[in-house]
């Protein structure tokens, strides 16, 4: 599925991770200041990272598909 990602980041953009684990999306947030977010869990080591979404894009469908089906509530 598209909304996995990889694990490339110690710190959002900065590409120096070396762990490169599966990032799974587990959770969606919303900040009223940042937009929605989705939470990724690295497959490998854990880590946990929040990723800005761009509504204005394709993505769009993948975000309304996974929260329909994904999250607990
Ligand atoms: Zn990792």
């Amino acid at each position: 599925m598209c909304l996995f990602s990889k694990h490339l980041d110690n710190k959002p953009g900065d590409r120096l991770s070396s762990c490169k684990g599966l990032m799974k999306p587990i959770q969606l947030e919303y900040s009223s200041k940042k937009g929605y977010q989705i939470v990724h869990e690295c497959t490998s080591c854990k880590k946990m990272q929040r990723n800005k979404i761009a509504f204005d894009t394709k993505q769009e469908d993948d975000i309304l598909s996974f929260m329909t089906l994904n999250l607990p509530y």
